[in-house]
């Protein structure tokens, strides 16, 4: 029955409503089994409100792109598309462009990866999408990806969209432990679970800050290749560390066993949207068919900017001139918990990257004190967000990359007393 049998017409508004109510019902059955494991992720949530004006938000893993080169940077697109607009803006092949994927290589150089062939890249939409390839290429229904305890929100909702179980392993302040990776691996694969990869950010965790120890990262990926499973490593932080050298990749000294994912996000744009994924030989093919299937080919213009950009552009220096913003920003935040944060809380002490993840006594759950962080003024991202299980996390994030000195110590010194109050309570 619709509103003209009615005797009396309902409102525009109403009837609209009723429409989209009744299309909503009639499209129901049509949704995958796997959509159901599409969430909105919490940190989707907290953007939202972290823009609201006065507020100090220190949820998002932002990098801070106030000290890039923008005139510069202008000047590269206006010249590639005046002196390149055909191509520029054309489709270009699925793998990504050679010039690119050749600067890439030596990109990895700086972190330890050498030697690496070209052809061996696939460029991506991100990071994010070389994990969605990976678990495409991957993963059936209920297969099993091993994660750290806790790791990156944005892998989990894009592995549980494949219906895969994602099992965390425990880590502690050297990154994942190799004893408990082994009996983890020996109790799943004796329960007759196929484990496909272990999914592992080793340099400067997100969310924990955390970073695998030297002396553990063969053990990890011997214990790996024992089992007969993949690992995918993604390093997005791997160049942003604080003092010294970059830590060296698992793919430096593994190169059948592992994939690299690396970015462009955390050391020039995340806006450009282009990562890539380094394969072992007999993996190559497969990933960049199923990459080609999900995007065609990569951005062609911002390839050929960040090309340029690799060419002309000190980005070494750059990247040093983050490094140091970074350092003094966590600096700036250790300081500020070590002064305003109750007795009983705890923290990490990153070595590069973006966050410092906060642990606060057993029995403390952090979700709600989100509400009155934010009416404290203050944002973070709730533990729970970056593991699998749904339990409640007496942890939280705080990431101190986006944001000035002076508004890290006041966002921690609104936080501290809502913290305070919980634990007492
Ligand atoms: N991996 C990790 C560990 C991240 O922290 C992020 C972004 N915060 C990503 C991947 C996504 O990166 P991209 O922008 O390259 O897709």
């Amino acid at each position: 029955m619709t509103s003209q049998d009615a005797d009396v017409a309902l409102p525009a508004e109403t009837e609209v409503a009723l429409e989209r109510a009744t299309a909503a019902h009639r499209h129901q059955h049509l949704f995958s089994q796997r959509s159901a494991n599409i969430k909105q992720s919490a940190v989707r949530d907290v953007f939202d409100v972290s823009m609201r004006p006065g507020l100090v938000s220190l949820a998002g893993g932002n990098p801070y792109l106030q000290s890039l080169p923008l005139e510069k940077i202008a000047g590269m697109a206006q010249r590639l598309i005046a002196e390149h607009g055909m191509a520029a803006l054309q489709y270009g092949g699925g793998q990504g462009t050679e010039e690119l994927r050749r600067a890439i290589c030596d990109v990895m150089e700086h972190e330890g990866i050498t030697g690496a062939d070209p052809a061996n890249v696939v460029i991506t939409a991100g990071s994010q999408s070389a994990q969605d390839v990976a678990a495409k290429v991957f993963c059936n229904p209920g297969d099993v990806v091993l994660c750290e305890d806790p790791t990156y929100v944005g892998a989990l909702n894009t592995f549980e969209a494949y219906e895969v179980q994602v099992e965390p392993v425990a880590m502690d302040e050297h990154g994942l432990i190799p004893s408990e990776l082994q009996r983890r691996i020996e109790e799943l694969q004796g329960e007759g679970r196929g484990i496909k990869f272990l999914y592992t950010i080793p340099s400067f965790n997100n969310p924990s800050g955390i970073t695998l120890a030297a002396e553990r990262r063969q053990h990890v990926v011997d214990i790996c290749r024992k089992a007969g499973i993949l690992v995918l490593e993604d390093n997005p932080y791997g160049l942003l560390r604080f003092d010294g050298q970059p830590l060296r990749p698992l793919r430096a000294d593994n190169p059948d066993d592992v994939i690299y994912l690396g970015s462009f996000s955390k050391i020039l744009a995340p806006g450009l949207r282009i990562g890539w994924a380094l394969l072992p030989d007999h993996l190559q093919r497969s990933f960049y068919l199923a990459n080609e299937a999900v995007t065609l080919c990569p951005p062609t213009l911002n390839q050929m900017l960040i090309t340029t950009y690799l060419a002309e552009h000190d980005w070494l220096g750059q990247i040093n001139t983050y490094r140091q913003l970074y350092a003094e920003r966590c600096a700036a935040m250790l300081a500020a918990l070590k002064e305003y944060m109750p007795d009983g809380a705890s923290w990490t002490e990153p070595e590069g990257g973006f966050f410092v993840w906060v642990t606060l006594p057993e029995g403390v759950d952090t979700y709600p004190l989100l509400y009155d962080a934010i009416d404290a003024g203050v944002v973070f991202i709730p533990g729970a967000a970056f593991s699998p299980s749904d339990k409640p996390s007496n942890q939280l994030r705080l990431a101190f990359s986006a944001v000035p000195e002076e508004a890290i110590r006041e966002g921690v010194r609104r936080l501290a007393p809502v913290l305070g109050k919980a634990m007492a309570g």
